[in-house]
């Protein structure tokens, strides 16, 4: 077992994971506790490899009725989860503040409304994107062929998602995959279990049938199971680390799969920017969720011209954030003690390599999990600051002299989730995204494109591979089926056998008119 027993947290009160004496029926179980207040908050019993194979037999055998009915029928019942969200948003806000002890604007901004706006978002459009849709053909064979296009359910697909947004992340490809007629496991976080369960739960209260959407509570082990198990397609979020293990026993058996994992987005400071806007969205957007953001904004590079009066506004900004476990706080703990030690190895080994900290810098671990809200300047990409994710509330700002070298600076990472460029020319926009290796580009704001539902999001390089959201996503939950249709029904086709002059002389001729002439536009 990798987790929890190797975890670097050695004190025990810190611990927000702990595992507990196996349960009577012999289940590993672990204890959670509030990374806000330190307070317990739970057990869970884990499932093991012989319940996800149960919990996956039970959605093979209830796919074939879902699938069966109209996407109509099942867009129906999944937007009654719109409803049910409302009703029971107090019940999925404390858990999720329970389990990640995120302030109540963030279990709002981060979880509730994207999941409402991806419900209704879905379910408006699946209809007229998932539907058969007839396709004219180019060219010779036009006259000879149309195409149907049709969306199949692929059957079973497991989703697997991560700590830093539990209900959101796993509402998401779960409503796609259901809408598009799978059956669905959410296999959640271990650390914030309950929060992805509460997703299943709406759907379930909806009207979704219960073993239609199901949820597995476990950790790697059940995770492994479920990419091991008799599944379509894995739709997994999380870290480079289990991405490629996934990516690994995936291409064993062709499983179709979309990796969203982590990042190092860089946000650039054109000489041209609104600085009093970057500066307040650069704390704003290397914190909120305590940083702990796949693609929050990672690293900073500011062009020599406005990089002075730029620090000087963020260490402004960044001294204001109030953390804490109160209503009265901007910015919670790290949901996770492992992630703590992370941001806490970054900056140390930032501060070694010469870095100077302008604002806070240090873990706070008097009442929680918390890293202070931090301001760092003079990095170099020799400092893991500026390579590896840190994933914490931590503004990292490198000087640069000119958009050319923040464009070199940016594009000099193992990471391409997505990226910012601050200016307030559209066209200088356009031109720097254009050279920018990311999977998204964002102007004047960041992490904001994943709410995007029209955009297929995704990242490059270790971010990732293949898309969610955008028509490309929700397809992606289907296999895409061409039922080539007849129009002239002939006895036979011309280059059928048997080959003989007949044959070569139907060959040449198209090579010599269809596109030996000026008719080669009408080929198109
Ligand atoms: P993680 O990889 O440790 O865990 C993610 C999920 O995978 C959990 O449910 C975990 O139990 C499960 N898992 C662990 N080992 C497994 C295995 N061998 N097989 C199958 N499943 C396994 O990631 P995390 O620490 O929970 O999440 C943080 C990471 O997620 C960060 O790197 C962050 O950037 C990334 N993330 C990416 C996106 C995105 O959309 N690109 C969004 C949010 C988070």
């Amino acid at each position: 077992m990798f987790y929890p027993d190797d975890a670097p947290e050695k004190d025990p009160r810190m611990a927000i994971v702990t595992a507990i004496d196996p349960g009577t029926d012999g289940r590993r179980r672990l204890a959670l506790k509030n990374p806000a207040t330190l307070e317990p908050i739970g057990e869970i019993t884990l499932a093991t490899r012989d319940d996800v194979n149960r919990a996956i037999a039970r959605a093979r055998s209830a796919q074939p009725a879902w699938a069966a009915r109209s996407i109509k029928e099942r867009v129906a019942i999944v937007k009654k989860a719109l409803d049910v969200l409302i009703a029971r948003k107090e019940d999925v806000i404390a858990t999720v503040r329970a389990e990640t002890g995120k302030p109540r604007p963030e279990a709002i901004a981060i979880e509730v409304l994207p999941s409402l706006d991806f419900i209704n978002f879905w379910s408006s459009r699946a209809e007229k994107d998932l539907s058969d849709q007839w396709q004219g053909l180019h060219g010779y064979i036009r006259p000879m062929k149309k195409l149907l296009m049709t969306y199949k359910p692929m059957g079973v697909v497991g989703v697997i998602t991560p700590w830093n947004g539990p209900f959101a992340l796993s509402m998401n490809p779960t409503v796609q995959a259901l809408i598009a007629g799978n059956a669905v496991i959410v296999k959640p976080s271990e650390v914030t279990p309950n929060s992805g369960a509460w997703a299943v739960k709406i759907l379930h209260e909806a009207g979704v049938p219960e073993d239609v959407v199901q949820c597995v509570i476990g950790d790697g082990e059940a995770g492994g199971a479920l990419v091991d198990g008799d599944v379509d397609k894995i739709s997994f979020t999380g870290s480079v680390g289990t991405g490629r293990k996934i990516a690994r026993a995936c291409s064993e058996r062709f499983l179709p799969c979309t990796l969203e994992l982590g990042g190092k987005d860089a946000m650039i400071v054109c000489e041209d920017a609104d600085v009093d806007r970057a500066a307040i969205g650069a704390v704003f957007l290397s914190m909120f969720n305590s940083g702990q953001v796949c693609l929050g904004v990672e690293r900073i590079y500011a062009v020599e011209s406005v990089a002075d009066e730029f620090i000087a506004k963020v260490t402004e900004h960044a001294k204001a954030v109030r953390y804490g476990s109160g209503d009265d706080v901007d910015m919670g703990p790290l949901f996770w003690d492992r992630q703590l030690a992370i941001v806490e190895r970054h900056v140390e080994d930032a501060k070694a390599k010469g870095a100077r900290v302008l604002v806070g810098g240090e873990a706070d671990r008097a009442k929680g999990n918390y890293y202070k809200p931090t301001v760092v300047v003079d990095v170099t990409h020799d400092m893991d600051l500026m390579r590896e994710e840190t994933f914490g509330p931590v503004v990292a700002i490198m000087r640069v002299k000119n958009e050319d070298e923040a464009i070199e600076r940016a594009n000099d990472s193992k990471y391409g989730l997505s990226a910012s460029v601050w200016t307030k020319s559209e066209a200088k926009l356009i031109s720097v995204a254009r050279r920018l290796n990311a999977g998204s580009v964002v102007h004047n704001d960041a992490a904001v494109i994943y709410g995007v539902p029209e955009a297929p999001f995704g990242g490059v390089k270790d971010s990732g591979l293949g898309k969610v959201n955008g028509l490309t996503g929700l397809r992606g939950y289907t296999n895409a089926t061409p039922i080539l249709v007849d129009r002239w029904h002939l006895k036979k086709e011309d280059i059928w056998y048997p080959y003989g002059e007949r044959t070569l002389k139907a060959l040449e001729g198209v090579i010599k008119y269809a596109f030996g002439t000026p008719l080669r536009k009408f080929m198109s």
